[in-house]
């Protein structure tokens, strides 16, 4: 699955930083929100927005200063790169 990157519109959070980036399946819906820190967030249009055949590596984010998460269960997500915390959850939708 593609890695999507993602800036806060206003702010930055402890959590994700000013930018990170998510693991996403194509026809899944962009993020809105941080699952970070629940402030607004847009996708930043990058290669991976033109060339939807190419994926971006969550290392190679990380070497632009993107930290990847993955959402591994509802309202968890674990970073596979780059700096930031490990485990986000969210404390809406976490078990
Ligand atoms: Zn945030």
């Amino acid at each position: 699955m593609p890695v999507y990157e993602y800036e806060h519109v206003f702010d930055e959070c402890e959590i994700a930083g000013t930018t990170f980036a998510v693991v996403q399946g194509i026809g899944e819906a962009p993020l809105e929100f941080c699952p970070g820190c629940g402030l607004e967030v847009r996708r930043v249009v990058s290669q991976v927005s033109v060339q939807v055949r190419r994926s971006t590596d969550p290392e190679k984010a990380a070497a632009r200063g993107f930290t990847t998460w993955k959402r591994s269960e509802q309202g968890v997500w674990e970073k596979l790169a780059g700096s930031g915390v490990d485990v986000i959850l969210d404390p809406d939708k976490a078990p």
